[in-house]
């Protein structure tokens, strides 16, 4: 087959074998591959304390760096909209997830920007990994985060609203990439105010 990355023919070799029910073969070539970097930083959530978020978030893992590589991945997946690029993480999605209860739920998008990108890319990665999820929150706010200071994220109106009735249980959130944290932050709160017992979160990327 060919790499998704960079279209080299291949032979794919099967990335792990232990469900019977998810079976994947691996997308890209292993020269592409390796030039992602598996994230090692302890995600601190220092921002956040003596706000009205501390403690909302109970733990945060996110799986890779921010590197040259992940930064034309993001490009080619996310602008150039090539919604099979979902599938170069689909394994290492698999494994982060597995044997982990609770809820998943993808932090959602603004239907306007969803008009624009053509697919939810967060549900994307979970999808091409086999990963089941719900639609818990609903974006309310369309500014970008990326154009606020960080006293103006974090005190910024609530970003998202819950949709349905939250229960006295485990949720876990994902997004593609963690930066400020504000995003994560913003989701948590709402559900640990709606009753949530803990809230952690996995992102793809830690920015
Ligand atoms: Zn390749």
């Amino acid at each position: 087959m060919n790499c998704l990355l960079c279209g080299t023919n291949f032979q794919p070799a099967p990335t792990w074998r232990r469900l019977f029910l998810y079976e994947k073969e691996s997308s890209t070539c292993n020269r592409c591959f390796c030039k992602f970097t598996k994230s090692n930083a302890t995600i601190q959530f220092d921002d956040f304390k003596g706000t009205r978020y501390e403690g909302v978030v109970d733990t945060v893992t996110s799986l890779y760096a921010y590197n040259e590589a992940m930064k034309s991945y993001l490009h080619q997946y996310k602008f150039l909209q090539d919604v099979a690029l979902a599938q170069v993480f689909s394994a290492t999605l698999h494994e982060a997830f597995e044997g982990k209860e609770g809820i998943v739920v993808p932090i959602p998008m603004h239907p306007e920007k969803l008009v624009q990108r053509t697919f939810a890319q967060v549900d994307e990665l979970l999808n091409s990994a086999g990963i089941p999820f719900q639609h818990l929150l609903a974006k309310t706010a369309t500014t970008e985060q990326g154009k606020k200071t960080r006293k103006e994220r974090l005190e910024a109106s609530p970003l998202f609203e819950v949709t349905t009735k939250i229960e006295a249980r485990d949720y876990i959130l994902f997004d593609d990439i963690y930066t400020t944290g504000a995003t994560i932050h913003h989701a948590a709160k709402l559900l640990k105010d709606a009753g949530a017992t803990r809230v952690e979160a996995i992102t793809l990327i830690k920015g």
